[in-house]
């Protein structure tokens, strides 16, 4: 039998916000160990499983797996407790044919910049370099040179909205056994572009500069000019050295071929560079062109404050204008406010309660809104997504309350959580089709979910450390010149590694 071990750490970090991602945030999103992980039949881990059992020679060596929804940085603790514990279960193993990570790309702590290198570096220092590491990743993963030099072949999501975190799985797996096999010799090239944008224009799903740079990626893939192919766009909101944007081809054994095809992809992101970049508007203004709209739907994203970018959820800037602006409009407003939302479940459905909601965990982005309200429902907080990443796996806002004030109904949760569709709002019996007015906080899948039910969309300019430009953050490890903060590269833009 061929033994593959399987282990990962996954999440996605923020450097920009104040709240660490701890042992007890994956403990509550998701920690398999061992046996656990072969009853995982949905995501990446499902994915390299279903793959893998095709295979009657080949056999799993589950080791630890475990997931969050993005946050801040990693506890140096937190990391050192996985990374060590992977390379305890790595080194008991046995024998390995080969090793599947998967892993995220944009994952930090405190003090490592790279922990997907740093985890590498050390797998490969226990199964040694005869034998074949392949990487899973996000498309937002923050490609280093150690990574492309330690492992066999990353592979990156293909979707954003992110729908292939299974066939991502497979795929790998699928090459490593080949790999094994002697069918083919994987050899990989990086080319990376110092852009960083957020990733409203980069859906993978409608027209736009990296739809059509994705596809060609993929069509080179199709038509077997290459083993495999990847486009990455930053994770924009870590502050390390050395991030980009660009495209890894993996081929059989020819470097020269993936050397040109990664760099062309690279090439043609940054003459597009521009177009990554997307219009905004103020939040008042938005509220009141979408007043002047109705009855047709409006959907605000206050994208600032993206908790599947690592923010914390408790930025206000929207609800404070539609407050403000008060228009009898009905609105529905998602909120992270533990206080916020003890207070209103100790006070009880029904009752009147008077709050300070937001700004309770990452002060650095204005103050609380003070309202008054009424407590409409409470609930455990607890859903089930119902795809992406996290498919088939449940979520948990922790305690939450929807407190209503005049016309708005703001979801008061405890913890933040990955908005893929609208599963948080529809676990507590809210239909988003009963508001006028549907206030999200994410880049790209508010565009899947609501362009069904809404005809206008307004991406929100407000503060926050997952902002719609990264012209509003002050880096200081990432190193100018990039983009958009600087429009000439001297030298070029494209880094080939
Ligand atoms: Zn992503």
């Amino acid at each position: 039998m061929k033994r593959i071990a399987i282990a990962g750490i996954l999440t996605e970090c923020n450097d920009f916000t104040s709240a660490l991602i701890t042992e007890d945030d994956f403990e509550r999103v998701e920690l398999l160990r061992g046996q656990q992980m072969l009853e995982r039949s949905d995501g990446v881990v499902g994915g390299a499983l279903s793959e893998l059992a095709k295979y009657p020679d080949f056999l799993p060596v589950p080791l630890l797996f475990t997931s969050t929804i993005p946050g801040g940085a990693l506890t140096d603790q937190c990391f050192t407790k996985f990374h060590d514990e992977i390379i305890e279960l790595t080194e008991q193993a046995g024998q390995l044919d080969g090793v599947l990570l998967l892993l995220h790309g944009a994952a930090v702590s405190v003090s490592v910049a790279d922990i997907e290198g740093e985890l590498l570096q050390s797998v490969r220092k226990v199964v040694g370099n005869d034998i074949p590491i392949m990487v899973t990743l996000d498309l937002h993963a923050h490609i280093t040179e150690k990574m492309v030099s330690l492992s066999t072949a990353l592979f990156g999501w293909e979707t954003y909205p992110h729908m292939d975190s299974f066939t991502t799985g497979a795929r790998a797996a699928k090459l490593i056994v080949r790999t094994i096999n002697k069918e083919v010799s994987p050899v990989q090239v990086m080319a990376r572009v110092p852009v960083l944008t957020s990733a409203i224009n980069a859906s993978t799903e409608r027209p736009g500069p990296f739809f059509d740079l994705m596809r060609k990626a993929k069509e080179w893939e199709s038509a077997g000019k290459c083993l495999s192919s990847s486009v990455f766009l930053v994770h924009p909101y870590i502050d390390r050295p050395e991030m980009g944007s660009g495209a890894l081809i993996v081929t059989d054994n020819d470097p020269e071929t993936a050397a040109t095809m990664a760099r062309e992809i690279a090439q043609e992101y940054w003459d597009r560079r521009q177009e990554f970049e997307p219009e905004v508007w103020k939040a008042d203004a938005a509220i009141r062109d979408a007043i002047s709209k109705a009855p047709s739907r409006s959907v605000l994203t206050e994208v600032a404050d993206t908790c599947g970018g690592g923010s914390a959820g408790d930025c206000v800037a929207v609800l404070r204008a539609l407050l403000e602006i008060d228009a009898n409009i009905k609105a529905i407003y998602p909120v992270v406010s533990p206080h916020a939302a003890a207070t209103a479940i100790a006070a009880g459905i029904g009752s009147e309660v008077q709050l300070s909601v937001g700004a309770e965990i990452d002060k650095k982005w204005g103050p609380p809104v003070s309202l008054t309200g009424r407590v409409l429902k409470t609930s455990d907080g607890d859903f089930m997504y119902q795809g992406g990443v996290w498919d088939g796996a449940s979520g948990h806002m922790g305690p939450t309350a929807v407190v209503r004030v005049g016309a708005i109904d703001i979801v008061i949760a405890t913890f933040p959580t990955y908005e893929w569709r609208d599963e948080q709002y529809r676990s507590l019996g809210l239909d988003p089709a009963d508001y006028q007015l549907i206030v999200v906080k994410n880049p790209m899948n508010y565009f899947m979910t609501y362009s069904p039910i809404a005809d206008n969309f307004y991406v929100i300019d407000s503060p926050g450390p997952t902002p719609a430009t990264c012209k509003s953050l002050v880096y200081k490890l990432m190193q100018r010149p990039f983009f958009p903060f600087d429009d000439s590269i001297p030298g070029g833009p494209v880094k080939t590694f």
